[in-house]
């Protein structure tokens, strides 16, 4: 497992920069499949770069009720709320 490894700028060979970290692409058009990447910009020719994202321990912010949570699993939240709908009819 090679952690963190430094990105470089194909172009430049300069260290690219983390701008956003597990950003959920696909979100905005496709519910599901979300696809989580870092992205990273060179500070160079601020060329934007996409990774799949590489941590195990990504946390989203779940839109509707603001928990975060890990983004491969459902909010806990929201789950335990449409438990408790369900059983208040
Ligand atoms: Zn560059
Ligand atoms: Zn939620």
């Amino acid at each position: 497992m090679n952690k963190m490894a430094e990105k470089l700028c194909p172009s430049c060979k300069k260290a690219l920069k983390l701008r956003e970290s597990g950003y959920p692409m696909g979100s905005a058009f496709l519910k599901a499949d979300r696809v989580h990447v870092d992205i990273y910009e060179c500070p160079e020719c601020h060329g934007i770069r996409l990774y799949a994202a590489e941590s195990d321990s990504n946390m989203v912010t779940c839109p509707k009720c603001g928990t975060v949570h890990n983004a491969k699993e459902a909010c806990a939240v929201c789950a335990l709320n449409a438990a408790l709908d369900a059983e208040g009819k």
